[in-house]
């Protein structure tokens, strides 16, 4: 593995751990399948047990994940707690699974019908290093619950806190075999995730032209797969909102983890008529935004995760007209200032791709169908806000908005116990919420004659 980077100061990190080899990863797949029917028959009191006492020491261990991932990917503290307590709550929310995997039993004449849900084998888990906690617990958490092992590759840039959280597995008592971590690069463990026989599913979060590759290699062994892939997504602000409001909520709606957020609201549309005013108040709340060392308890902010993604960020903001932006540290480090352009011609590359960085773009609309065109004018469709106080208008177009994720006058996203996915290209299948679990088994049908 190449040598880790603090984001922050672009000083070499003292530990970096080694990239597995295609025969390390192989040994690792082989090692879940060995641990998968001592999991999948443990007691469903008893795994719902040892995932609540996984959880316990994730919350024991908390404070230690959260400044890992500050000095790992440079993500503010405050925001690196909510992420660990992300993974804490997960555990504890799908430790109810194991006991509640019901079947069914369906009405037939000459017998009885039942189904089952039975777990899949060994699943594996593909993360990205923008939210490398929670994005593995989303896929870990409910394959575990559900009965199955579980190999976890996490990115190159970000391996750190994932391989702390396997060594809390085994600390809290789950068997060894049970959750793998294997870091390594995509192309090589990754892909053998990918063609690996004794692999039954791929849970692959990150960029679509990646999920492509994954989506066409598991269609090899009809193999399972969710893809969480990107997003360009839209917030939609009408006149008849709190407009104060909606201007001081949209700063966070893109800019959150400098802007590396699949579901960031990169583009923000806004009815004419409130177009000044918003644009005004924006300014203010973009210019007050504390972009701060990470550690920094007041920091809302930090750099970007490495010099190529603040360099390719960078060549969007030089090839649009920038109408205002923030304030960053010069650096050591990966830093970029919040930025906002007007966007006037949607086939800007700043209004049509996804920057993956502090960049939003603003264009005006006239009327309802207008910001309903514009916001599904993309191949992407992940999330959105919806910003009015007309809750006919909020139901109308949220129904008609193409996205998995859409929140009325908020810049929330994702909940855990709620499900979560793109459509179009933003993904394929959902995860989390309670029906996450069903997603990795496979219904058993049985008939019996009397
Ligand atoms: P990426 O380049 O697609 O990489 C994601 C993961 O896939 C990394 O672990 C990477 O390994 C691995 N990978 C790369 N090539 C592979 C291959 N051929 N076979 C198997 N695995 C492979 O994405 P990224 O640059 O890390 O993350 C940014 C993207 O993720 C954005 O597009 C963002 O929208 C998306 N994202 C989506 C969601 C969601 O839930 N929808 C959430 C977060 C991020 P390496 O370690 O070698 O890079
Ligand atoms: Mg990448």
């Amino acid at each position: 593995m190449s040598t880790l980077i603090n984001p922050t100061t672009g000083a070499e990190l003292d530990s970096s751990p080694a990239s597995a080899s295609l025969e390390e990863a192989d040994a690792v797949i082989e090692r879940a399948h060995d641990a998968f029917p001592g999991w999948r028959d443990v007691a469903p009191g008893e795994r719902a047990r040892l995932l609540r006492a996984f959880a316990a020491v994730v919350d024991e261990h908390l404070e230690e994940l959260a400044q890992l991932e500050v000095l790992n990917a440079g993500h503010t503290v405050g925001n690196a707690r909510w992420e660990a307590g992300n993974v804490r709550d997960c555990l504890n929310y799908y430790s109810a699974a194991p006991e509640r995997l019901f079947g069914r039993q369906i009405p037939v004449a000459g017998g009885t019908d039942v189904t089952f849900h039975e777990p899949l084998g060994v699943v594996g888990i593909i993360v990205p290093w923008n939210f490398p906690m929670p994005i593995a617990a989303w896929g870990f958490a409910p394959a575990l619950a559900a009965g199955n092992t579980v190999v976890l590759k996490p990115a190159e840039l970000t391996p750190l806190t994932a391989i702390r959280i396997g060594e809390l597995a085994l600390e809290a008592g789950l068997p060894p075999g049970v959750l793998n971590v294997v870091p390594g690069k995509g192309s090589v463990v990754g892909e053998r995730f990918v063609t690996h026989p004794l692999v039954r599913k791929v849970c692959f979060t990150g960029s679509t032209a990646v999920g492509k590759k994954i989506m066409a290699g598991c269609a090899d062994q009809v193999k399972r797969v969710t893809l969480e892939l990107g997003g360009k997504s839209a917030n939609i602000v009408f006149a008849d909102t709190d407009v104060a409001a909606a201007a001081a909520s949209a700063p966070y709606a893109v800019f959150d983890n400098a802007g590396q957020d699949c579901c960031a609201r990169s583009r923000i549309l806004v009815q004419r008529s409130a177009y000044d005013e918003f644009v005004g108040r924006l300014e203010t709340a973009v210019r007050a935004l504390r972009v701060l060392d990470p550690a920094d308890e007041q920091s809302e902010m930090g750099p970007l995760v490495s010099a190529a993604q603040r360099d390719t960020v960078q060549a969007y903001v030089d090839g649009a007209t920038v109408a205002f932006t923030g304030t960053a540290p010069d650096g050591p480090g990966w830093w970029l200032p919040p930025t906002v352009v007007e966007s006037r011609d949607t086939s800007e590359p700043v209004w049509r791709e996804e920057v993956f960085g502090p960049v939003v773009a603003v264009m005006a609309f006239d009327d309802e169908d207008e910001a309903v065109a514009l916001a599904n004018d993309t191949d992407y469709g992940l999330s959105g806000s919806i910003f009015t106080s007309d809750v006919g208008r909020a139901l109308r177009v949220a129904r008609r908005v193409e996205a998995g994720n859409l929140s009325v006058n908020s810049h929330s996203s994702v909940r855990y116990w709620t499900p979560f996915g793109g459509y179009k290209q933003s993904g394929l299948g959902r995860e989390l919420g309670p029906d996450a679990p069903n997603a990795f088994t496979e219904e058993k049908n049985v008939f019996i004659a009397h």
